[in-house]
């Protein structure tokens, strides 16, 4: 039975980028994107793509990357349509900047109920960035359909997929009644690297631009408007370190006045 699925990818900042190029403006409370490093596919959203790309080879079917943001950089977008990926769908507009989970599972969702037919849609487990969580799970519930999270591998079978669901000591075995939601998390392995032949073919191939108007959204809903939570602060956290050289004549005095020196810190 070809399997017909819908894998969310979101456009991150490098979580690989070095720390010292990280900021914020927290007057804003907003990440600045530092500069010189190009985004990337969230690397979970890779190997939901994987796992919709394993389903594939299996049974056969399509596979639609969906996408919301603003601005993303094609070259990045499209590297899921390099792997193997069939569609790539943006919803693209700066209407849909500065939402939330809830906003951003709620876009997602209508741009699924307007694509339609659909066997499983694929996320990852957090996004990269903001590493929430949250929104597969809120794409289900809008939806109405069943959600499995953080799978490490996914078996379909007529209607029905087994999923392997990592738990702290282990795996779980979960079987779902197709169309489900499935999120894919880091131990189901190596996504596959583009082929050539990918890329090639992906640089050929458009993608389908679907501005709020297009899925029906209502405008209070998406974006900052319909922001349902409250970042209240955003910073990074400080980190001191002191160091303190105690200085001795010979080492047994260096000892001696190192232990006194941690029992008045209370350390000993
Ligand atoms: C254009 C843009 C502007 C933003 N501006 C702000 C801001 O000003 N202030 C602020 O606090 N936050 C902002 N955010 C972040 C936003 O709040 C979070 O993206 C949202 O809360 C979801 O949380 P998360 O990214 O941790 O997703 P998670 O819940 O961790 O994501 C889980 C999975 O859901 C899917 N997914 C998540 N987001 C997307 C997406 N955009 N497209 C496709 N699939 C997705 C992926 O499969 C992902 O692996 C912005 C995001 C975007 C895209």
């Amino acid at each position: 039975m070809p399997v017909n699925m819908i894998v969310c990818c979101k456009q991150v900042i490098d979580p690989e980028a070095p720390p010292a190029s990280f900021k914020i403006n927290s007057a804003t409370n907003q990440v600045i994107s530092p500069p010189g490093v190009p985004p990337v596919i969230s690397p979970f959203d890779e190997q939901a793509v994987e796992a919709a790309l394993r389903v594939k080879d299996k049974l056969g079917g399509k596979i639609t990357i969906l996408s919301l943001g603003n601005n993303m950089l094609r070259d990045v977008i499209k590297k899921p349509l390099s792997m193997g990926a069939d569609e790539l769908i943006l919803l693209e507009d700066e209407a849909f900047e500065g939402g939330d989970s809830w906003s951003t599972a709620y876009a997602l969702s209508m741009a699924v109920k307007k694509i339609g037919q659909f066997d499983i849609i694929f996320c990852g487990r957090q996004a990269a960035d903001w590493d929430n969580g949250q929104v597969g799970s809120g794409i289900a519930e809008i939806l109405g359909i069943p959600s499995v999270t953080v799978a490490k591998k996914v078996e379909v079978t007529d209607s029905k997929a087994t999923v392997e669901r990592i738990i702290t000591d282990g795996y779980q075995i979960i079987e779902v009644t197709l169309p489900a939601l499935i999120t894919v998390s880091n131990e189901l392995g190596e996504a596959r690297y583009a082929t050539l032949k990918g890329i090639m073919a992906a640089a050929k191939k458009q993608p389908t631009i679907w501005k709020p108007a297009d899925i029906g959204v209502e405008p209070s809903k998406i974006g900052t408007a319909g922001r349902r939570a409250k970042l209240v602060k955003l910073f990074q956290p400080v980190k001191e370190g002191k160091c303190e050289v105690v200085g001795a004549d010979s080492p047994a005095e260096a000892g001696v006045k190192l232990a006194q020196r941690l029992r008045e810190a209370k350390v000993i």
